[in-house]
């Protein structure tokens, strides 16, 4: 398993704060964003193993890459359940993939997975079974039907209902 060469893991906070990550033997990408977010002393310790290695690569992903994946999120729905620290683990896979290398990015975060599957970009989850299709969500108004043209909209602007995520009928 994990033979390829070119292949490389992308991780999450989540991937580190399992210890799911110790096991891997291969580079591991994340990003100053998930450094920083990791606080925990059970994360600490993970992080300060898989870092001894000599695995751990913390990278700042392109501007061009989190602008293309920050369009992209808001294109299928996804940007209000992505914070800043997904968005850089999404944008530093795409540069990897640009750079020839195969990203896996190791999370448990359906919209994470859900952008990376709309990208082609690989995905493994930890402790769930992942999503299994790419899914396109449109936010609408439970009450009046109202479509959001922004991903960024709250509330219904024509009777002031708090909207929803709706997934889309793909055919
Ligand atoms: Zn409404």
């Amino acid at each position: 398993m994990f033979e390829n060469k070119t292949r490389v893991f992308v991780i999450d906070s989540s991937a580190i704060f399992t210890g799911y990550v110790s096991q891997f033997t291969l580079p591991l990408y994340t990003t100053p964003q998930v450094i920083s977010e990791i606080k925990d002393e059970k994360s600490l310790t993970v992080l300060e193993t898989i870092k001894i290695t000599g695995k751990l690569i913390i990278k700042t992903p392109s501007r061009k890459s989190l602008e293309k994946i920050t369009k992209l999120s808001k294109d299928i729905g996804e940007f209000q359940s992505l914070s800043n620290t997904d968005l850089s683990i999404l944008a530093l896979a795409l540069d990897l993939q640009l750079e020839g290398k195969k990203p896996v990015i190791v999370t448990d975060d359906y919209a994470i997975q859900n952008v990376a599957k709309n990208l082609g970009l690989d995905f493994q989850p930890i402790r769930t079974r992942g999503i299994e299709e790419a899914r396109k969500y449109i936010i609408v108004c439970p009450a009046c039907g109202y479509v959001a043209k922004k991903d960024i909209e709250k509330y219904c602007p024509k009777c002031g209902h708090k909207l929803i995520k709706k997934r889309t009928r793909t055919s």
